[in-house]
């Protein structure tokens, strides 16, 4: 922001950088201690700009060509229309999907089950026969280990969150949404002062932090006494998995900051999130666990069956969550063992379809194919919802007709996430210094006007969800039905014609039962007030007959209305107001 001010004035003298990663008040000193020099930050700064004038020229211009060519209100993006795609591509997926059955045999031995597998490692018959005949020529010959294997695990603790792995943890526990836990871990930075800076994409700390873990431990509430206790005394130092210079960019992974929280200022939704970051952070001082991972491998008349299970030897970082996956526990057995007692069973099941994305798992696909950066993805997610592309049931991400029609008459070049993989590719360039912002810029318009015209020369047809089966009284083609906050309209299909007429009207007059506000509707019998809670109907010449209200108080309350809606629209109309 303090860029586009100095360059829309022409600063030229130099400048230095406040850079901090946390708002409490030892950062900020330390910060100003040790401005850097602006310069340093230029490259940022311009694959900055970059990024948002290629997200401008592209959405506005392609969203802008799609309105127009198909006369509905479209949206298309740089990034918002691949992460849309992919999200239709699974639906598609999942409605062409066609469950095969399959059955599988299992052996019943004292104190664990068995899977048969065939010599291609494969435990799935597609044939019921196949498994009912191999169960019978197996079924009361001996069985025996043939051999047991043992090997021991070790699991280090996850790295430090970045934005994304805590918005898909927080999805997957919780249930919060993206946006959710980017505006709970907002606060919890600028108002708490209790975490790292939050829209960061780096899981790792710089080698020069390790020695500030000991004022954020000592800084934790006391709820979390026993592990810090238990670090400080035993010196357990932080994960050097976690250290890392060189993946350190911008800002470092989130961590507690050294400002003392206790835990009953924060509101739930904060305390979930503060806990997360917390655990995490903990888990790191901690040793790997250690498994036990036992395979086993049973003959039967010269066929395999295999059984695995797991034990813990070392519970390490383990500890703090207290959920180590147990995974199944297998008695104590050894190779050569007999076993005279066992059955076989056959099990029926089918394939299952891929599932649906929750914003966890599409968060995982964003990372994956660049789309977006840690601060945008819940902003997209929730642009796609607000614009009526995708729906959230649950925690499942379901697109809608129209988002399925988007993605269907888009230009190819936007369908996949390849473009704008390589677009950020090329940001990262500019940041390292590596790439020229005015090649990048130049690339982008290219390509701007290419989308526009494939655009605008698309031979697709679009259906519009909302046409009605009337047709406009001026041209006599069909009219579509727009609902634009508490107003109901007919617009013409056709933009040229420009017929649109008020249907529906929601107004200050209020129900006389449920004191809700009423609409004002045209009928056969004349002008009508309709509670569409208690569905009573009431002419307006009522009202006026008894002085209440005039027609004119009527169009007086709908101006007085606009007007209110006017200033809800644009914020600047406020600012405006405030102004003259
Ligand atoms: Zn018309
Ligand atoms: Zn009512």
């Amino acid at each position: 922001m303090a860029r586009l001010i100095m360059e829309h004035i022409h600063w030229k003298k130099p400048f230095k950088r406040l850079w901090i990663s946390s708002l409490t008040a030892k950062a900020i000193k330390e910060g100003f201690n040790n401005l850097k020099p602006g310069k340093e930050y230029d490259n940022l700064y311009r694959a900055a700009k970059s990024r948002s004038e290629a997200d401008w020229l592209i959405g506005f211009n392609v969203s802008r060509s799609l309105t127009v060519k198909y006369n509905d209100q479209l949206s298309a993006g740089r990034v918002q229309t691949p992460t849309l795609s992919m999200m239709v591509k699974r639906e598609h997926e999942i409605n062409n999907f066609k469950p095969v059955p399959f059955w599988i045999l299992e052996g019943k031995f004292p104190g664990f089950t068995a899977q048969y597998v065939d010599k291609n490692n494969n435990t799935r018959f597609f044939n019921k026969d196949s498994a009912e005949e191999l169960k019978g020529r197996l079924m009361n010959k001996p069985a025996f280990i043939k051999t047991v294997t043992k090997k021991e695990k070790r699991e280090e603790p996850p790295l430090l969150y970045d934005l994304t792995e805590l918005q898909r943890e927080a999805n997957k526990r919780y249930g919060f949404t993206a946006q959710k836990t980017l505006k709970t871990i907002q606060s919890l930075y600028e108002f708490h002062k209790a975490v790292t800076y939050p829209r960061t994409d780096s899981r790792y700390i710089t080698d020069d932090m390790v020695a500030s873990m000991d004022m954020r431990l000592r800084a934790l509430p006391p709820d979390y006494k026993n592990y810090r206790g238990e670090i400080i005394k035993n010196n357990f130092s932080i994960n050097s998995h976690c250290v890392n210079n060189s993946k350190v960019t911008d800002h470092h992974a989130l961590l507690p900051t050294e400002e003392h929280i206790s835990s009953g200022v924060l509101s739930s939704d904060e305390g979930k999130i503060y806990n997360l970051i917390v655990k995490r952070f903990l888990e790191n001082f901690y040793s790997p666990s250690v498994y036990e991972q036992v395979k086993v491998s049973i003959e039967i008349d010269g066929e395999r069956f295999t059984a695995s299970g797991k034990t813990l030897l070392h519970e390490g970082w383990k500890k703090i969550e207290r959920n180590p996956e147990g995974g199944d526990k297998l008695p104590p057995l050894q190779e050569g063992q007999k076993f005279e007692k066992f059955t076989l069973e056959i099990k029926s099941s089918h394939t299952q379809p891929p599932s649906r994305y929750t914003e966890a798992t599409l968060l995982t696909e964003m990372e994956k194919y660049n789309l977006g950066t840690p601060s945008t993805r819940a902003d997209i997610i929730e642009k796609l919802i607000n614009i009526n592309y995708v729906e959230r049931k649950e925690k499942s991400l379901i697109p809608t007709h129209k988002g399925k029609q988007i993605v269907d008459i888009v230009v190819t070049d936007l369908r996949s996430p390849e473009l704008t993989s390589k677009w950020e590719k090329e940001l990262e360039e500019i940041t390292r210094g590596k790439k020229q912002r005015e090649d990048f810029m130049k690339d982008i318009l290219l390509n701007t006007k290419r989308l526009v015209e494939e655009t605008l020369s698309s031979d697709k047809n679009y259906k519009h969800d909302n046409l009605l089966n009337i047709s406009c009284p001026e041209c006599g083609k069909k009219l579509l039905s727009v609902k634009k906050k508490d107003t109901l309209m007919h617009v013409c299909s056709d933009r040229n014609c420009r017929y649109r007429k008020v249907v529906t009207k929601l107004t200050e007059q209020r129900c006389a039962t449920c004191h809700k506000k009423m609409e004002i509707k045209e009928t056969k019998g004349g002008m009508m007030f309709i509670c569409r809670i208690c569905n009573v109907h009431q002419k307006v010449s009522e009202f006026q007959d008894k002085g209440r209200v005039t027609s004119r108080d009527i169009s007086r309350l709908n101006r007085e209305n606009d007007e209110k809606f006017r200033k809800a629209d644009n914020p600047f109309a406020v600012l405006k107001d405030l102004i003259k």
